[in-house]
């Protein structure tokens, strides 16, 4: 029995979402359903290190909800924010997260804590992988993945193959959408993400409130006692048909269409898939939404692309890293 219940736990892997607010861990068997799950607050101080245990935490609660103890895992993937050395699993300049400016031994350090090898991906790839295998790209070879969120991500898939370029393509958050336009975080001008990315929504919200433009947006953000405009809160404010929020929201979609028409008149992938916080909660009428901004500047706008919502919602990312461990 014992060696039966050993086997079992064996094709069993970890997955790791590492997001700056979160780190959503989850243990799925051999046919990627989903064993256990659990979610950890990430560490807003600190370094490294902390983060690290954080993670180890998260795995083990998933692991005693899926019956098994975390040393007995076949491996454990990891998507992560920064630069990501899949041969190394060192993670450098990810800036959101505390204290990881510089290049870390990610894999290293969660194995030794774990008990069980580790391997690191970048976040959005791997939640492009994962929807491209399990989700709402599975019938397709070539596969553009969005992420809306905080900022906008983006993972390129073509003839059934993730391609990294040089080992950083898929930055559509940062194509351009307006000449000489709106400052983006990353310090250059009219990014796509300096319009459509949710920290740029809430600093432009925020610059318009305090010029005495009315809005609910910040009052529900206290009512709810959060310190950010989350996806829920755009939700809620679009909903009451706030004027601000739905003017900001109005100038993403219109940047979203922009830019991902201009990725798809330079590709020709077979489907989009838009997924994210914004994009998982906006669902399919935003997708809608995106798909007529999309069609001005489509050159073949009498063959536009099939777009899709992220089938596996929040838990893509944590899927797509446990497929990094399947080796
Ligand atoms: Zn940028």
């Amino acid at each position: 029995m014992a060696e039966n219940s050993g086997g079992r736990a064996r094709a069993l892997r970890g997955g790791i979402d590492l997001g700056g607010t979160k780190i959503e861990a989850i243990v799925v068997d051999s046919r990627n359903n989903v064993r256990g799950t659990s979610r950890h607050p990430t560490p807003t101080s600190g370094g490294p290190p902390d983060v690290v245990q954080a993670m180890a935490a998260a795995i083990a609660e998933a692991c005693a909800r899926a019956g098994v103890e975390s040393e007995s895992l076949r491996g454990v993937g990891v998507g992560s924010p920064g630069l990501t050395d899949p041969e190394t699993g060192t993670v450098s300049a990810a800036r959101n997260l505390p204290g990881w400016e510089g290049s870390f031994p990610l894999a290293e350090a969660l194995s030794k804590a774990l008990g069980s090898p580790v391997h690191v991906g970048n976040d959005v790839r791997v939640a492009t992988d994962a929807e491209f295998r399990l989700g709402a790209g599975k019938e397709y070879r070539s596969v553009l993945g969005v992420f809306w969120g905080t900022g906008i991500g983006g993972g390129v898939i073509l003839r059934g193959q993730t391609w990294l370029g040089r080992g950083s393509a898929g930055e559509i958050g940062h194509t351009v959408v307006k000449l000489g336009g709106r400052q983006c975080t990353c310090g250059r001008r009219g990014c796509l993400e300096a319009y459509a990315g949710r920290g740029a929504m809430e600093i432009r919200a925020r610059a318009k409130h305090e010029n005495g433009q009315h809005t609910i947006l910040f009052k529900l953000m206290e009512e709810r006692g959060r310190t950010r405009l989350t996806s829920a809160i755009w939700a809620h404010a679009l909903e009451h048909k706030d004027k601000l929020a739905t003017e900001l929201i109005d100038d993403a979609v219109a940047a979203l269409g922009a830019g991902i028409a201009s990725a798809v008149n330079l590709l020709d992938v077979e489907a989009v898939i838009i997924g994210g916080g914004l994009g998982v909660r906006f669902g399919q009428p935003f997708v809608d939404r995106i798909s007529d901004a999309m069609l001005p500047h489509l050159l073949h706008d009498q063959n536009p692309p099939a777009m899709h919502v992220a089938a596996l919602g929040d838990l893509g990312g944590a899927l797509g890293a446990a497929l990094l461990a399947r080796q």
